[in-house]
């Protein structure tokens, strides 16, 4: 039977020769180094050095970082490229070297001032430091311009309160881009981005929240009370945080479409590897039709899929309209399409990977967040409702 891997390589087209070894490169990488470790992350709930080392020296932290501040300033689909690889291994460490760049530091890379960049990026690009977005509140979750974490001025400065939940990296971070009301007259222009580091007084971190997936990363409430900053700490202009917020986003479920390309793919290729060996009325399961059709329907959503993520990374590379709509049908459609086919590759495997501690299980679990952070599926469908209605998505260049 057709390995899936060939599957794998009907985008390849589209690619040209460095994209292609760069992909390459990361996959080896990916299979060599974190995917043998990936049970020991999901058992110890700690992610060995050894493995985060390496992800640094790959330059992983930093893949679309300008070269400028130390990334390795690959487009946004180079970007998407090595996460797509990084879906074969553990979630944690998409959370750990991905979602720390991907909304953790973009604000300061989009609307930093050349002190904030420099002093942040090149330590966040190579690894040194973390970062991470804390936006998300008890009662701001799918309605964030209901934010209610006060930066009020005080002498030069802000001091900030409020609380913070579900925030990816809290614990590990050496710095937060902090949304917070700074006017509570305009819901979403009311609200400016802060560059908060991590000691700042006042910060408060609570210990991770005990997740359905993910051992082995962090996901805290933070609490600022009384948090003073100076006037340095605002992140662009005051009333930009709503924007730069969404655009951090935009970035962020661009590459969790191509992560869940590269979850599926690897769910695809297990499957395939697992109904070529198994016998059962003295054939291996692939060579009946039923499954060999659920194969072809998998493989065939896995190239769907891919198409829809790489296409949202164009856009973003060729400065084309439309980025916000297709990040969002990326995540939408990709978040849907991994977390099937994750339950349709444990029917597959039967009882083998319904047990605790199958690669299959605990892929079924990882795949289920995608509906859920960088907003709801729900809420990917309000954004491309929205931008459609106002005809933001196009297959236009602007002039
Ligand atoms: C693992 C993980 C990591 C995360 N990391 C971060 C992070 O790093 N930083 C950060 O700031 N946040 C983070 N989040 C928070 C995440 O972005 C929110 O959980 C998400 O936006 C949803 O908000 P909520 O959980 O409050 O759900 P709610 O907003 O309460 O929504 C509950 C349900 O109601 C639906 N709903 C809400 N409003 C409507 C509507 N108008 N119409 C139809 N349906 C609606 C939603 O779609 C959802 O299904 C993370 C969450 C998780 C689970």
């Amino acid at each position: 039977m057709t390995q899936a891997t060939d599957v794998h390589e009907i985008a390849s087209p589209y690619l040209g020769d460095e994209l292609q070894r760069w992909r390459a490169e990361v996959q080896s990488f990916v299979h060599r180094v974190l995917v043998p470790v990936s049970d020991e992350v999901e058992e110890t709930g700690h992610i060995p050095n050894g493995a985060l080392n390496s992800l640094k020296s790959m330059g992983l932290y930093g893949t679309n970082t300008p070269r400028e501040y130390g990334g390795l300033g690959h487009s946004m689909l180079g970007s998407c490229l090595a996460i797509e690889a990084l879906g074969a291994a553990h979630i944690a460490f998409y959370y750990t070297c991905g979602v720390n760049v991907h909304i953790g530091s973009k604000a300061i890379e989009l609307a930093g001032t050349q002190a904030q960049r420099s002093q942040y990026l090149p330590k966040i690009a190579s690894g040194e430091y973390v970062a991470a977005l804390a936006m998300t509140e008890p009662g701001a979750g799918s309605d964030a311009a209901s934010i209610q974490t006060q930066a009020r001025k005080e002498g030069d400065g802000f001091v900030l309160d409020g609380q913070k939940v579900f925030i990816t990296n809290a614990e590990i971070a050496d710095c937060f881009t902090v949304i917070a009301r700074t006017n509570d007259r305009d819901r979403r222009g009311g609200l400016s981005a802060f560059l908060v580091p991590k000691g700042a007084p006042g910060l408060h971190i609570s210990p991770a929240m005990d997740m359905l997936a993910g051992a082995g990363s962090f996901h805290n409430e933070v609490v600022f009370k009384n948090c003073r900053l100076g006037a340095d700490a605002m992140i662009g202009e005051e009333g930009q945080g709503f924007e730069l917020a969404m655009l951090s986003l935009d970035h962020g479920r661009t590459h969790w479409a191509a992560y869940s390309v590269g979850l599926a793919q690897a769910l695809l290729d297990l499957a395939v590897k697992h109904t070529n060996s198994r016998v059962q009325f003295g054939r291996a399961l692939s060579e009946n039709q039923a499954v060999r059709w659920e194969l072809a329907d998998i493989a065939t959503q896995v190239n769907a899929a891919r198409l829809v993520a790489y296409d949202a990374a164009w856009r973003f590379d060729r400065d084309f309209e439309g980025r916000r709509a297709a990040s969002a049908m990326a995540k939408l459609m990709n978040g849907d399409l991994v977390f099937a086919i994750a339950d349709r590759v444990m029917q597959l495997f039967g009882g083998y990977a319904y047990a605790k501690r199958s690669p299959v299980e605990r892929m079924w679990r990882e795949a289920r967040v995608v509906q859920i952070l960088d907003g709801t599926s729900q809420m990917m469908r309000q954004i491309i409702g929205r931008e459609a209605v106002v005809g933001t998505y196009s297959n236009r260049q602007p002039a």
